[in-house]
């Protein structure tokens, strides 16, 4: 089986390597960055999207956000002029599941099958292959690419029908920036009332209000490094993609949005391509306190 890889960004890059390893056959394109780590790992490099798709029975894309998965997919010299009828696409990009059904259909009018099968996890799980792949759409085509995404994740799970992929991904998104708003809010108090933060971290960690985001951000607020990690930016397009499917839905998001203006206010102070646990920093300037060891 060939496998098209196209978009070998921070996530891309790690997990086509991955298939690499597995033993795979891939041929890869990014329309910006370089390809030849990959090349050199083993990969065939492709000329263009439709190129890519030309030549795959699989193709996965992972990109940042719906227009650029529309523009690869459906646009100029896209996947959809070289996939070949009964070719599976697999969008592996956080998008709106409402790209992905429109895309999805704009595939299947050409005998194409779509899952989208967006991730949470990060690139250090990328690198590792243990990321979390949350999937929607045909559970035949879902079976047959299963092994594929095994080789990037140790967690696969068939959410639904095409954009469930994305809908759980939305959920994912506005729970880890409502648990690091949270957390930041929390940890402000200790600090201003006299309370170190390490203390209240590991008093606290093992307990209820313990998280696998508190564990991972709090020693990076102690520490003061920002540095990405998931960039602001990218946690903005997720929740701009949730606030845009909840209102299609008229379902009130209020805390949501609530996390959405604070982001607004960090990407005014030039944070935008800080780790989203500088969300801390904005509540650090409400009470001017600052939760550092
Ligand atoms: P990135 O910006 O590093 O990589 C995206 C790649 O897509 C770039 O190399 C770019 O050149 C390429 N690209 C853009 N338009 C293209 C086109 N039309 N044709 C071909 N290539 C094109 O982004 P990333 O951090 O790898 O994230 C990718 C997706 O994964 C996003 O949707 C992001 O939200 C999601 N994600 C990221 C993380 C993370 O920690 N970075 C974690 C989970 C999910």
């Amino acid at each position: 089986m060939k496998i098209g890889f196209i978009g070998l960004g921070i996530m891309g890059r790690p997990m086509a390597k991955n298939l690499l390893k597995a033993g795979y056959d891939l041929v890869v394109y990014d329309k910006f960055a370089p390809l030849d780590d990959v090349v050199a790992a083993g990969a065939k490099a492709g000329t263009s999207n439709q190129d890519v798709a030309a030549q795959s029975d699989v193709i996965i894309t992972m990109l940042p956000n719906s227009p650029h998965v529309k523009e690869a997919i459906l646009g100029k010299a896209g996947v959809i002029d070289g996939a070949k009828a009964g070719a599976i696409v697999v969008d592996m990009s956080s998008i709106a599941p409402a790209a992905s059904q429109e895309i999805g259909a704009a595939l299947k009018a050409r005998g194409v099958t779509m899952l989208d099968a967006p991730v949470s996890g990060g690139e250090p799980k990328a690198i590792d292959g243990t990321l979390a792949i949350m999937v929607g759409g045909d559970a035949a085509a879902f079976e047959t690419v299963k092994p594929i995404l095994e080789k990037m994740g140790s967690s696969v799970v068939l959410a639904g029908e095409i954009g469930a992929g994305n809908v759980t991904k939305l959920a994912n998104q506005i729970i880890v920036a409502l648990n690091i708003a949270a957390v930041s809010e929390a940890f402000v108090l200790a600090t201003k009332a006299g309370v170190k933060p390490e203390t209240v971290f590991n008093a606290i960690k093992g307990g209820l209000a313990g998280s696998t985001v508190m564990n991972a951000k709090v020693p990076m607020m102690l520490a003061g490094n920002f540095a990405p990690g998931f960039r602001i930016e990218l946690h903005v397009k997720d929740l701009q993609n949730a606030l845009d499917t909840a209102h299609a839905l008229h379902v009130p998001v209020p805390l949501t949005a609530n996390v959405m203006e604070t982001m607004q206010a960090l990407t005014l102070e030039g944070l935008s391509t800080s780790d989203h646990s500088a969300i801390v920093r904005h509540y650090e300037k409400l009470a001017q306190a600052e939760v550092r060891a």
